[in-house]
């Protein structure tokens, strides 16, 4: 697969927590018009963490933010969740580091 234009290996790594970020299958129904992109997964992050108290506290939502890499044009960002396993199933499984 051909990465795109503005990977950079980089910004594959989350700056919160320090995991290594996953593939993730944009939902076809969204609007950023891009295959995937790069999500932190790690329910340990401290800045999905964060922002679950931050939603609860303020919202009184049980809903929360994930640390997102966009590698097509660049942009990093939140992913919005509602909970832990909320978009684990469009995880895409990388082929190459098995
Ligand atoms: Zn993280």
């Amino acid at each position: 697969m051909q990465e795109p234009e503005k990977f950079d290996m980089e910004k594959t790594i989350c700056p919160h927590c320090g995991s290594r970020m996953l593939k993730w299958r944009v939902p076809p129904d969204s609007t950023w018009g891009v295959p995937y992109q790069y999500v932190c997964f790690n329910d340990e992050c401290e800045y999905f963490i964060k922002h679950w108290k931050y939603m609860l506290e303020n919202y009184r939502q049980r809903a929360s933010f994930r640390h997102r890499y966009n590698p097509f044009n660049g942009e990093t960002g939140p992913l919005p969740v509602w909970s832990f396993s909320a978009m684990k199933s469009s995880i895409i499984k990388d082929e190459e580091s098995a």
